[in-house]
């Protein structure tokens, strides 16, 4: 893609292995289903979309939740073992067992799934997640970022709530300098002085991103926003926007989430989402 104005190609993006200048075209990231037979593209100008809770809690509400995804329509299955929270003294995942919890949806399912990393001692815990997310907190965390440069897997990078698009595209770069070349940005909201919403969702950090680099860049309203009735707009204006893919928090039981229940979709809402963004993915 050219860039359409000039003035937005810094000079610091020059000879960066995320810019444009040496890859003019997209990156696309291929995911093999659980029994090989197919694979989910992320990148080529499809919408897949990752679901599932914040938190794996239990085996009866990961299964619950995955069957339900699944059935609307989600490509990937995604749900935190790992979780860094802000408060010491809350829920923190169910940690190995969580991750059992998501290789079982996995072969049960034939649904790749998606989880976050805080610590790369944990990496050979991960040999059955297809794409690992490295969160916000840790997006500036270079010797996490280093680690996993040197893994044959997607890698789905959070942007920093106070990061701004080049500390982002940078931090990506440590990805792809080690060798990685399998990276999946993700806007989740910066922090601004509104306080209505949980953060600020920058739709035009999608479009821009895609011109500064050829790397696929989805699109989560669940933590940009944290209120449900703005997800069903926040994804359809991301996916206008040209997102390659969004990520939905969704719950069976919001009002009994361990963590972030309050943004997270009921299976049904979730359904009728899909069925909306249908209609933009048909147009786009
Ligand atoms: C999450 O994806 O559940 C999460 C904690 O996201 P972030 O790192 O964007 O806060
Ligand atoms: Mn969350």
């Amino acid at each position: 893609m050219a860039f359409i104005n000039s003035n937005i190609s810094p000079d610091w993006l020059d000879g960066l292995l995320v810019g444009r200048q040496d890859q003019p075209e997209d990156t696309i990231i291929e995911i093999e289903l659980p029994d090989g037979s197919d694979t989910v593209l992320v990148g080529d100008g499809s919408l897949p979309v990752m679901a599932g809770p914040c938190t794996l809690e239990t085996r009866e509400q990961v299964l619950e939740t995955a069957m339900a995804v699944k059935h609307a329509g989600a490509a990937f299955f995604r749900g935190g073992a790992f979780k860094s929270r802000t408060s010491p003294y809350d829920f923190s995942g169910l940690r190995a067992e969580g991750l059992e919890l998501l290789s079982e949806v996995r072969r049960v399912l034939n649904m790749p799934v998606v989880s976050e990393i805080v610590n790369a001692a944990h990496l050979p815990l991960f040999e059955d997640v297809d794409i690992i997310q490295v969160g916000e907190r840790n997006m500036r965390n270079a010797e996490l970022l280093t680690e996993l440069s040197h893994i044959d897997k997607p890698i789905l990078l959070k942007r920093s709530h106070s990061a701004t698009l080049k500390e982002l595209l940078l931090s990506a770069e440590y990805l792809l300098a080690g060798g990685n070349r399998q990276v999946i940005l993700c806007e989740r909201g910066i922090r601004t002085f509104e306080p209505m919403t949980r953060n600020t969702m920058d739709i035009s950090a999608i479009p821009l991103l895609k011109e500064l680099t050829h790397l696929p860049v989805i699109a989560d309203p669940s933590h940009a926003t944290g209120l449900p009735q703005l997800i069903k707009p926040m994804s359809m204006a991301a996916a206008v926007a040209g997102a390659d893919g969004l990520m939905i928090e969704v719950h069976t039981c919001p009002d009994e989430a361990l963590c972030d229940g309050g943004q997270a979709l009921v299976p049904e809402e979730f359904t009728e989402l899909m069925a909306k963004l249908q209609g933009i993915t048909d147009f786009r």
